[in-house]
């Protein structure tokens, strides 16, 4: 079987190192994870779901799986979150709605975020940085937080961790 992830990305203006720690106490706290990390994710270690998970999910039944951890990802920049098997993430103008050819659009994520300028659209020349375009089946961020084969959360937990981020956080869907 494979594995899946629910994904809140958060564009922080905040360092990521501290708002990482700040929301993993605030979640070990209301029980959604243990304290403890453990082999509960597919690569580095991870937290397990805590005794009330459900606050955060509705269907619990997840939890008996060997992945089954939150993993918190803090890229040493901004990038891009959603790749998995069968999700590829695009850029839109944010203007008139042209996808950035995949080419041009490589060669950008190849160069990190740090060193993009702007980027003009090839339809109607308007020439805007990358983060201000529309991203689609993904999201732009400096901080992830992967909860893998999790089920659908809730979306008051979602609200709840946008306040432990105090950033808005946007839901991705990877599989691999
Ligand atoms: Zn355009």
């Amino acid at each position: 079987m494979s594995d899946h992830a629910e994904v809140l990305v958060c564009l922080s203006f905040e360092p990521p190192q501290t708002v990482a720690p700040r929301v993993l106490e605030r979640l070990v706290e209301a029980g959604i994870v243990s304290a403890i990390p453990t082999d509960c994710t597919l690569g580095s270690s991870g937290y397990a779901p805590g005794p009330n998970v459900k606050a955060a999910v509705r269907d619990t039944s997840f939890t008996n799986l060997r992945v089954n951890g939150l993993e918190i990802e803090l890229p040493d920049q901004v990038e891009l979150f959603g790749w998995g098997e069968g999700f590829e993430p695009s850029f839109a103008c944010s203007s008139c709605k042209r996808a950035l050819d995949e080419g041009p659009m490589y060669g950008l994520l190849k160069a990190g975020v740090s060193a993009w300028g702007r980027v003009a659209c090839p339809a109607c020349e308007g020439a805007r940085p990358l983060w201000e375009w529309n991203v689609l089946e993904g999201a732009l961020g400096n901080l992830g937080f992967h909860f893998w084969n999790w089920t659908p959360l809730r979306k008051s937990f979602i609200e709840r961790m946008e306040d432990w981020c105090e950033a808005p956080l946007t839901r991705v869907h990877v599989a691999i």
